[in-house]
């Protein structure tokens, strides 16, 4: 395996951290303090072309593998310490560009990509329900065709982005007793009627997206709003979740590099009993540990890009990226708030608010317990 990076992927990293250190620098502390989305930020990368990284230049993108889109969206978490931001342009490329993609027809891809790739559009993915989580494909939202329409009716919970985005892919069933085979996914316009937010919902994390709650109360949808086949939503569902779980954390990558660098030079500087906190082997411990988990994660996102390169499947491989790296990015954003102390543990640093934004990784895209059974099952079977 040889997952050294290309010139031009090293390209898209070395000018998505330029792009990042430069652009991406605002109030991150008071946007996150107030829980706002920064849509001049969410134009920034797409004109840089962040969004467009994995489609087709006939359909507004830069027409990048997944290595390519890896290495720069690790360069992004590098430069760019507004992990809220990344999120929404991970949850957008994953659940809206990749799925429409993969299973849109000519004229859904003509549509929308252009859109989600120029910034116009900020996608999100309604696919939770309060009692289908973990259990996705026991969601209740109907789907009920009716002559030229399809009408969609329930309530999706947790969407990122979803008080500001645009677009929504959705998922519900048309034929509950046919089980994970009556549900089918819908490309679904903000200003559908029928369709609406009706709440934004406060978080630990990751604040600079928004997090809502969408009603679906006689939605009414063109027929041409079904994406994929009907019955084979949870096929576009896994799809979309294999990309994601694969490299919605490569921007995570960068953020640990960045946090390692920081305590490093913390360690250095500050000194306390006359001499550098790093000189006492429990505090350089920290360090090392940090340093050993970020190394041991970086192999298993890019091996996904790898993977996809070759046209293989890395479901296996993607639960693996999805549960290791986020446990060591919730791992090393503690170690970091426990070296700097007090200076950690306060708001005005930004320390801790990398381990608040690195805890939802451990829920969002299947939750690191439900990795382990799509992990165990691979083996075991
Ligand atoms: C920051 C964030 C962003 C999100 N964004 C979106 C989004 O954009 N769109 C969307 O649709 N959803 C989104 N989600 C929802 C997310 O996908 C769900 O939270 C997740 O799938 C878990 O579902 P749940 O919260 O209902 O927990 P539950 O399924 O109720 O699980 C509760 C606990 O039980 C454990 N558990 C449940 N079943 C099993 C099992 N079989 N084996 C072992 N353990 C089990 C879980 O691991 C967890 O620890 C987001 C969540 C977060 C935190």
């Amino acid at each position: 395996m040889d997952f050294s990076l290309s010139a031009e992927q090293q390209d898209w990293q070395d000018r998505a951290i330029a792009f990042a250190k430069e652009n991406l620098v605002d109030d991150l502390l008071g946007r996150d303090e107030r829980r706002e989305f920064w849509r001049e930020g969410w134009q920034r990368c797409a004109r840089f072309g962040i969004q467009g990284l994995p489609i087709p230049a006939e359909y507004g993108g830069k027409g990048q593998d997944l290595q390519a889109t890896i290495a720069a969206m690790e360069g992004l978490g590098y430069g760019c310490a507004d992990n809220g931001l990344i999120f929404a342009i991970n949850a957008s490329m994953w659940t809206n560009s990749i799925p429409i993609l993969r299973y849109g027809t000519e004229a859904q891809k003509r549509q929308f990509l252009p859109s989600l790739c120029d910034g116009t559009f900020v996608g999100a993915n309604g696919a939770s329900e309060v009692d289908a989580g973990s259990d996705i494909f026991s969601m209740q939202t109907r789907a009920e065709r009716r002559g030229d329409r399809w009408i969609l009716n329930g309530r999706k919970v947790w969407v990122t982005s979803g008080p500001v985005a645009d677009l929504f892919v959705c998922y519900a069933t048309s034929a509950p007793e046919r089980g994970v085979m009556g549900i089918s996914a819908f490309i679904i316009p903000r200003e559908t009627p029928g369709f609406r937010v009706v709440r934004e919902i406060p978080k630990l994390g990751v604040r600079t997206v928004p997090m809502g709650e969408l009603a679906l109360e006689d939605c009414e949808l063109p027929l041409e709003s079904l994406l994929g086949r009907e019955g084979r939503g949870a096929e576009v569902f896994n799809c979309s979740m294999e990309w994601e779980r694969g490299a919605i954390l490569a921007g995570s990558l960068g953020t640990m590099k960045r946090q390692l660098e920081r305590c490093i030079t913390h360690v250095r500087t500050r000194k306390q009993f006359g001499k550098p906190i790093g000189k006492n082997q429990s505090v350089a411990n920290k360090i090392v540990d940090m340093a050993v988990r970020l190394e041991t994660c970086r192999p298993l996102v890019y091996r996904i890009g790898w993977l996809k390169a070759k046209g293989k499947d890395a479901t296996l491989e993607a639960a693996m990226a999805k549960l290791h790296v986020s446990d060591c990015y919730v791992k090393n954003s503690l170690d970091a708030v426990q070296l700097f102390g007090a200076a950690g543990y306060v708001s005005e640093t930004g320390i801790e608010k990398d381990l608040r934004d690195s805890i939802g990784s451990t829920i969002y895209s299947g939750t690191n317990e439900i990795q382990r059974n799509v992990i165990a099952q691979h083996l075991i079977r």
